[in-house]
């Protein structure tokens, strides 16, 4: 045991020291980081555990995802959209333009950008996409700043260089695997709720030094990462109705105001499709808090996501649901919490984790072959 501790704190040293050169840099790099570790928790199988290789596609598509909030107006900065590199920042600013073109809220999900303009979608995702495998993807391991840059490829391997063309990299045949080096898929899923929240920190202070007049740090740091910034309120009733008015927690009746509330906690491994939303009372969903909730609640939550009334949902909300992906996100937080670790039973009262009981949860949300 200790050598992994060690293999997994020197993992995370080089990581920070990553993400610590270049400061003149642009967000791009830290964007890159933390969808390759979202695909990484997203990868993650409830029996096998964490992946040994992710698709550079999905990870660009993350990407993307992460940057779709922040490209809304941000009221403190004028003439709009946040700037996030020293250069114009292509990614952002064709976000930034997409939803001005198309007169979308800044509470919109993706699905919406989507619904607005389908095929103009496709090509505008398909842009940039090959734009994060052109540049962002083989400059990740790079130490150090121009022409002195050394690579390290510490995170993973892969088969192409930064100036392969977006014709040959978008190609259906084209092969865009990154290949995780031995034990690095585990380190990036079990450190995935520390390496977020300092991944965050680093692109608020390059935000805050490209916007000036940045001085509220915790209302930068919703909107760039909050779970408030998708308007998750149209499925208060949806979720309340699946649940026969009843609580998804305590299973009493909903007397009080109805929360939405993310099973696995957005704080720490976020995912807002319709799987991992629960309706909850005020005082379960104040009290648990950013826990993982107990066995019987895991349980519950199994049967849900491998039901099928959620696809009924998710056709008469247009929520997006994907019951994989989800399951996935489950395993990983829950996978490697060691025995007794306090999970959020009712108001005040917790359980100690019971690693075989966890084992066997997770191995039903395997599809089965
Ligand atoms: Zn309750």
């Amino acid at each position: 045991m200790p050598r992994v501790a060690d293999d997994a704190v020197r993992f995370a040293e080089q990581l920070l020291s990553l993400v610590d050169t270049g400061r003149t840099s642009s967000t791009y790099k830290l964007a890159t980081l933390l969808a390759l570790i979202d695909v990484a928790v997203e990868s993650t199988d409830p029996v096998d555990g964490a992946p040994t290789r992710v698709r550079a596609k999905r990870v660009a598509e993350r990407v993307v995802e992460l940057y779709w909030p922040q490209s809304a107006v941000y009221g403190a900065v004028p003439g709009g959209a946040l700037v996030q590199s020293p250069q114009a920042g292509v990614i952002p600013a064709r976000l930034a333009d997409w939803r001005q073109r198309h007169g979308i809220g800044s509470r919109a999900t993706l699905d919406d950008a989507r619904r607005v303009d389908p095929a103009g979608w496709t090509d505008l995702e398909h842009d940039l996409v090959a734009r994060v495998l052109q540049m962002p993807i083989p400059r990740l391991q790079r130490f150090g700043d121009g022409a002195r840059a050394t690579e390290r490829r510490f995170i993973f391997d892969y088969a192409w260089h930064d100036k392969e063309s977006p014709g040959r990299l978008m190609a259906v045949e084209f092969d865009d695997w990154l290949h995780l080096q031995p034990g690095v898929g585990e380190h990036l899923v079990r450190l995935a709720p520390l390496l977020r929240p300092v991944i965050h920190s680093k692109w608020i202070d390059l935000v805050a030094a490209y916007n000036a007049g940045l001085h509220d740090v915790r209302q930068l740091d919703e909107f760039l990462f909050g779970a408030q910034r998708v308007n998750l309120d149209v499925l208060r009733e949806p979720l309340t109705d699946l649940q026969m008015g009843r609580c998804f927690y305590c299973d009493l009746p909903m007397r009080r105001a109805v929360h939405v509330d993310h099973f696995i906690p957005w704080s720490r491994n976020p995912d807002n499709r319709l799987d991992n939303l629960v309706a909850a009372d005020d005082r379960c969903n104040a009290s648990k808090s950013a826990s993982l909730a107990s066995h019987p609640h895991l349980a519950s939550w199994v049967a849900r996501t491998t039901g099928s009334r959620l696809d009924d949902l998710a056709s008469a909300t247009g929520w997006q649901r994907d019951a994989v992906a989800s399951a996935h996100t489950a395993a990983a937080s829950y996978r490697w919490m060691p025995a007794g670790a306090r999970l959020w039973s009712s108001v005040d009262d917790y359980e100690e984790l019971d690693p075989d009981r966890i084992g066997s949860l997770l191995a039903l949300l395997r599809p089965s072959p």
